[in-house]
């Protein structure tokens, strides 16, 4: 890895941002050449089903629960007609289960009543069934499409920040917009995949693991906290 820093105010321009994702690519192609999710899934309703319960929930938990989930309600069709304390019962150990229960089983129903059966492939015919919003949307359309979007998790929405793919932003659209920006469109699923595993597993919210990051000559957090070290 190279020895040098990028300054940070050399990389608000919209060109050094597009050079630093390139540099940043590389790393994280050498470390995680194929990134996938870690939802259990071996369709797309079983996907949709893991990222809805996902929603403020770990991977680990939401994996323990769906194996049940899946075997109980097989299908689209099986759980648009479960009752609320049959979806309630085997989800309750994940976070938010009443609300979660109620968007599964509205999500089935519309997808059912509006789509046939068939789960949508665009985002904006999949932001009109409950439950998902546009992160959960592009998620979908990404995972199980091909679509080319940038779901904006906390995890993305902390790390590309300190990063400092991205300006300051106040919401995960903003965040997102910026992205899309400065990723070129093909390289979109993977840097979603490799901006959430960084987050989860290095780039931690209370204490990053700035010692052992593989970008951390490329992170304005890390140059920030090294600069006011020698200045102290
Ligand atoms: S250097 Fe630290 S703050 Fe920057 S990306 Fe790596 S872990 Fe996160």
């Amino acid at each position: 890895m190279p020895g040098f820093f990028f300054d940070k105010n050399f990389m608000k321009n919209k060109n050094n941002k597009l050079k630093k994702v390139k540099v940043i690519t590389q790393i994280f192609e050498e470390w995680m050449p194929v990134p996938q999710t870690e939802l259990l899934h071996e369709n797309v309703y079983e996907l949709t089903v893991a990222v809805i319960l996902s929603a403020q929930c770990t991977d680990k938990r939401v994996n323990l629960i769906t194996p049940l989930f899946y075997k109980e309600f097989p299908t689209v069709y099986s759980l648009a007609e479960a009752s609320f304390e049959q979806v309630f019962e085997i989800i309750k150990s994940c976070s938010y289960p009443n609300n979660k229960a109620k968007h599964l089983i509205g999500m089935a129903q519309k997808v059912v009543s509006d789509y046939c059966g068939i789960i949508p492939s665009s985002r904006d015919e999949l932001q009109k069934i409950p439950g998902i919003g546009r992160k959960t949307a592009n998620v979908i359309a990404s995972v199980a499409f091909g679509e080319e979007t940038m779901p904006v998790d906390t995890h993305v929405f902390r790390v590309a920040q300190r990063i400092g793919l991205v300006n300051r932003s106040k919401t995960p659209l903003e965040v997102e917009n910026q992205l899309v920006e400065v990723i070129e469109k093909n390289l979109l699923h993977n840097f979603h995949h490799w901006l959430i595993f960084h987050g989860r597993y290095i780039c931690q919210a209370r204490k990053p693991k700035c010692e052992k990051c593989r970008i951390h000559s490329f992170c304005d957090y890390f140059i920030k906290i090294k600069k006011n070290t020698f200045q102290k």
